[in-house]
């Protein structure tokens, strides 16, 4: 059945939700709603909610990320122990909210550490600090800020950089200027999706090997597998051809471990390999 989400979203039969960064390839809404009552709505910290019901009223509301992909990528944080993370592309804050109530505060960890030699055995307390960081990057201040009292009293906004401009600058910088090469734990990927590849290039160098990075709507509302004569969007059609592109890519890439799921508008996860 080839079917796309947008026609199967356009076409359901009973209840429509009401979640609206909603495009997963799930054929029945009532399904979709049911997980999101079920397992995601009673879980969702309530500064989530408030974030989630403030950009309902935006008028592109349709950027963010749903809650179930949010409690999706807030899983996946504490599974990886991340604490140095990266966000392109922020909007109002969903996801960059998800990331900072996942990761854990500014700390220390305590080594043990036992040396050996001939006649004693050295017992070593080492204390390593550690700092929590998002670098959050978008174009747009202005929406960022509708979020930002939400995140303030989460209690989450110190951890948070945020740098407003075009990310691939500050990539290309923080690649030039050497320190920052295999420090990230994750990235996510959420921007312009015409230079998904060039983000590649350069974060393949900056995430650590065994580090994640998230490509996000790899699914591109179902017009991946959308016939050439199918009646797209604008936008959906004009950033078609880069997803197809990026899909292959990463598909053929030796670099990394992928895993695309059908989870928002399809978000496949990268391992860096080497
Ligand atoms: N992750 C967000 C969330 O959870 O709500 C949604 C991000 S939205 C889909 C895409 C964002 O990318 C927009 O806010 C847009 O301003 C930003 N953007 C577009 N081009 C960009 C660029 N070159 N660099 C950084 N951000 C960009
Ligand atoms: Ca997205």
């Amino acid at each position: 059945m080839a079917q796309t989400a947008s026609a199967a979203t356009e076409n359901h039969a009973g209840r429509q939700h009401q979640e609206v960064g909603h495009k997963s390839l799930l054929q029945s809404d009532d399904l979709y709603q049911y997980i999101l009552e079920t397992s995601v709505y009673p879980r969702e910290p309530e500064p989530m909610k408030e974030l989630r019901e403030i950009t309902a009223k935006h008028p592109w509301n349709l950027m963010t990320t749903s809650a179930d992909e949010g409690q999706f990528l807030n899983m996946l944080l504490k599974l990886i122990n991340a604490k140095n993370t990266m966000e392109i592309g922020v909007y109002t804050g969903y996801s960059l909210l998800a990331t900072a109530l996942a990761l854990p505060d500014d700390g220390k960890v305590l080594l043990l550490l036992l040396l050996y030699n001939d006649l004693s055995t050295i017992l070593l307390l080492i204390a390593c600090e550690f700092c929590v960081q998002i670098l959050a990057m978008d174009i747009n201040k202005e929406n960022y800020e509708l979020g930002l009292p939400v995140i303030e009293k989460a209690g989450v906004a110190h951890k948070i950089d945020f740098k407003e401009g075009p990310a691939l600058p500050v990539l290309d910088q923080m690649i030039a200027d050497g320190k920052h090469h295999g420090s990230f734990d994750f990235i996510f990927v959420d921007a312009d999706k015409d230079n998904y590849l060039n983000y590649h290039k350069r974060l393949i160098e900056l995430v650590k090997v065994g580090g994640v990075i998230g490509y996000d709507n790899t699914l591109w509302n179902g017009s991946v597998v959308a016939p050439p004569d199918a009646p797209l969007r604008k936008y959906i059609r004009y950033y078609r051809d880069f997803v197809l592109e990026l899909n292959k890519a990463l598909a053929a890439d030796p670099r990394i471990d992928i895993c695309q799921l059908p989870v928002g508008d399809g978000i496949t996860l990268c391992r860096r390999l080497t």
